[in-house]
């Protein structure tokens, strides 16, 4: 078939329904039709071969109706043996299609987007062979461009990119607005030659990419970029991930098969890439993934090899990127571009791509699903991250109001200004600590612009994740050190390596798990190969050259664990000089059994910070990854209220009465309301990313807490309720608090 589709194809692009002819004829099938999507999410039936041909033009379906409509809604291959029988077959007298049975149905796509349907039916009632859908699937591919060159030539250009504004809700990650131009992450299309008729050609140009692909990364891996933390070494990380799934031959080698079925390289790589994302839809384990994810990415720069174009597009200053999903190191990658909002269609509040976004302070959508699909190119949208909308070409009074709200916005950081010198306390003088949470070079500065007291957590993983491996000490002491110099005499928590669970480096022996997040992760596998860990506590100790040094460890779940992880720390200490001034070291709490083990715990730490991200993930056994479960569990809870409470109560009176501090660092910190509950409880040393830390100190400063406090106290007699938010925000807004 592709042999006649070359010939067909050989003097420019074909006519539909010279198309719909040769499929029909090639495939044995008795019709084959193409419906184009025009604009309203309607599918237009425009050429059939087999059909009655008066229904060209005429007949018309919603994207999700009947089974036409349903393989353009899911972008997923419809194979029927008979479709009357599918719940949502519909019947269109006007096409005339009552004889046919079967159906094959393939979405055809282009950048992500799906912009019509191909499909073939018989008479006879019977399954289509693996071989024919993927035939079918070629087809397809071939035919975004002609569909696209239909579409522009009848005069609905905008039939393919789309004109209807669209409304899409998501969970707010990082709140913000941004009016801007979309990018898309991971839209590719492949124009120009797709049928080849000299594999061996082809085949040799793949060769030649991948080896460029392959020479090109050894050669950015072996020590030409910039240094840990700034913006090369986030490329780093997506290129030593690259790089193992560039030297993933299986990969290859099946795009090898396809450029043999006639396809040129990169339609090759093209499809193939869209099987696995196929594949992906599918899949739910969240590793396999990310590794196909890599591969997604790795299709990118290979394509880029071969049409010797750029694998990412120039970015528009302030524009809103739309992503399936995205790592932090290609969420990185973004930053550098100029990016200032994104929307990620898979990703929850406490992922790492939100808690980095946060970082970099970019308003940031989770969810919002079926935004990419929709979107083209050059499209204009609204993202409003704070009440989780995003608005697809938006109609104009929209995108009116969303700028007076932003003017209305910079007007309220003017405002933020006069609080920044003033230290944070409640309106009624209780004196709050705000600290920074960071983990890159680059974020720094953020304590000095943002005025907080110190880094109350320096998750030290981020780096490494970033750069791709984990650096020698000389290297790692040079880090800590630079991050003592920027804080001065504000104090900083360094916490140990947290990695595995999500946080995977490129080489990481990490067993297969069902649970990673409760798997061989973090400070587990710290004790179980203390090299690394013995590692880390002398470049902290080096790096800290004689000035105070605090230390803690994530994920301890019994006071043994804080033990032995001290006991490494305390050896290496004895062996350095200068000794710190001095030596400070915490745990974490985020697993709930330290509870249950307070007394003992809190007569051996110096200070206990609450991981609210991991805590309430284990406390709720909810995945703090899962978009599902966001929201549905509440800081703002009975339970975690008592907890908090038990954990103060015991704190204040450990040590003989001398008492322990404990502060909370998880993203809670930095929400508004969720702070102010906080502190109402008797958290006053709060920990949060920097574009969080005006928008809680502007909140505590106008904060009544005596009168808070009883309110709070009226609320918690309600304790079987899943959530307290209701009444607290009520009341808050009551007293015209901005949360
Ligand atoms: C937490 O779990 O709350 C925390 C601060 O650690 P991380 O988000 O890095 O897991
Ligand atoms: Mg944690």
């Amino acid at each position: 078939m592709l042999g006649s589709l070359r010939s067909l194809m050989a003097h420019g692009a074909p006519k539909l329904s010279e198309l719909v002819e040769l499929v029909a004829a090639e495939m044995a099938v008795d019709v084959c039709s193409i419906y184009i999507k025009r604009p309203g999410d309607i599918l237009e039936l425009a050429a059939t071969k087999g059909l009655n041909p008066s229904a060209v033009g005429r007949t018309r379906l919603r994207v999700g109706e009947g089974i036409i409509g349903l393989c353009a809604a899911s972008g997923q291959v419809m194979n029927l043996a008979d479709a009357q029988y599918h719940p949502r077959f519909v019947y269109r007298p006007e096409t005339g299609e009552e004889p046919f049975a079967s159906i094959l149905a393939v979405p055809v796509r282009r950048a992500g987007r799906t912009m019509g349907v191909l499909a073939v039916q018989t008479r006879e009632a019977r399954h289509y062979l693996a071989d024919e859908v993927e035939d079918l699937e070629t087809v397809a591919m071939l035919l975004a461009e002609p569909l696209a060159a239909a579409g522009a030539a009848d005069g609905s250009e905008e039939g393919i990119a789309g004109t209807v504004p669209r409304v899409f809700s998501g969970v707010p990650l990082v709140g913000g607005i941004v009016i801007g131009v979309i990018v898309q992450h991971g839209a590719r299309a492949v124009t120009g030659r797709l049928l080849a008729d000299d594999p061996k050609a082809e085949l040799d140009r793949l060769q030649a990419a991948a080896e460029r692909l392959q020479r090109g990364l050894d050669e950015l891996l072996d020590g030409r970029l910039p240094d840990v933390g700034e913006a090369g070494a986030a490329s780093r990380e997506v290129l030593e991930a690259y790089r193992l799934v560039a030297a993933d031959a299986g990969w290859l080698n099946r795009v090898g098969e396809v450029i043999r079925s006639g396809l040129t390289a990169e339609a090759a790589v093209q499809r193939v890439a869209s099987d696995v994302h196929d594949r992906m839809r599918r899949i739910a384990d969240p590793y396999l993934r990310e590794r196909l994810a890599d591969l997604d990415d790795m299709a990118g720069r290979l394509l880029a090899e071969l049409t010797g174009g750029s694998a990412r597009p120039t970015v528009p200053p302030g524009a809103i990127l739309l992503a399936r999903r995205l790592g932090p190191a290609e969420l990185l990658g973004w930053h550098d571009s100029g990016i200032g909002g994104l929307v990620i269609e898979e990703a929850s509040p406490a992922g790492h791509a939100a808690i980095l976004a946060r970082a970099l302070g970019l308003p940031a959508l989770g969810g919002a699903r079926g935004a990419l699909a929709a979107a083209a190119p050059t499209d204009q949208a609204v993202l409003d991250a704070d009440e989780g909308a995003f608005y697809l070409r938006p109609e104009a009074d929209v995108a009116v109001a969303y700028g007076r709200a932003l003017q209305a916005r910079q007007a309220r950081r003017a405002g933020w200004e006069r609080l920044r010198r003033k230290q944070p306390a409640t309106a009624d003088g209780t004196r709050v600590r705000l600290m920074l949470n960071a983990g890159l070079a680059l974020e720094l500065g953020e304590l000095d612009r943002t005025g907080a007291e110190g880094i109350g957590l320096f998750r030290t993983e981020i780096a490494m994740l970033a750069r791709g491996s984990v650096p020698d000490i000389a290297e790692q002491t040079a880090f800590y050190s630079r991050v003592l110099d920027a804080a001065g005499e504000r104090p900083v928590a360094f916490r140990t390596l947290d990695l595995g669970g999500d946080k995977l480096l490129p080489d990481a022996a990490q067993p297969a798990e069902a649970n990673p997040a409760m798997g061989w992760r973090s400070l587990r596998v710290g004790l179980d190969r203390p090299a690394v860990l013995r590692k880390q506590a002398r470049a902290l100790l080096l790096g800290a050259a004689g000035r105070p040094l605090s230390v803690m460890f994530p994920m301890v779940a019994t006071v043994a664990e804080f033990r032995a992880a001290r006991a490494l720390l305390l050896a290496e200490a004895k062996r350095i000089q200068p000794a710190p001034e001095r030596l400070e070291i915490g745990t974490m709490l985020e697993v709930p059994a330290l509870m249950w083990q307070l007394n003992a715990l809190l007569a051996e730490v110096d200070f206990v910070s609450i991981g609210s991200n991991d805590l309430l993930q284990f406390l709720f056994a909810a995945d703090r990854g899962s978009p599902v479960l966001a929201g549905r569990y509440d800081l703002l809870s009975a339970p975690v209220f008592d907890l908090i409470e038990q954990l103060l109560c015991a704190a204040a009176v450990a040590k003989g009465g001398a008492g322990v501090p404990v502060s909370l660092c998880g993203e809670a910190a930095g929400r508004p309301l969720e702070a102010m509950a906080l502190v109402g409880l008797g958290v006053t040393t709060l920990s949060m990313s920097a574009s969080n830390i005006m928008p809680v100190k502007s909140v505590l400063s106008g904060l009544d807490l005596a009168a808070f406090r009883a309110v709070l106290a009226g609320v918690r007699r309600d304790a079987g309720a899943a959530s307290l938010r209701g009444p607290i925000e009520i009341w808050a807004r009551e007293q015209g608090l901005d949360v």
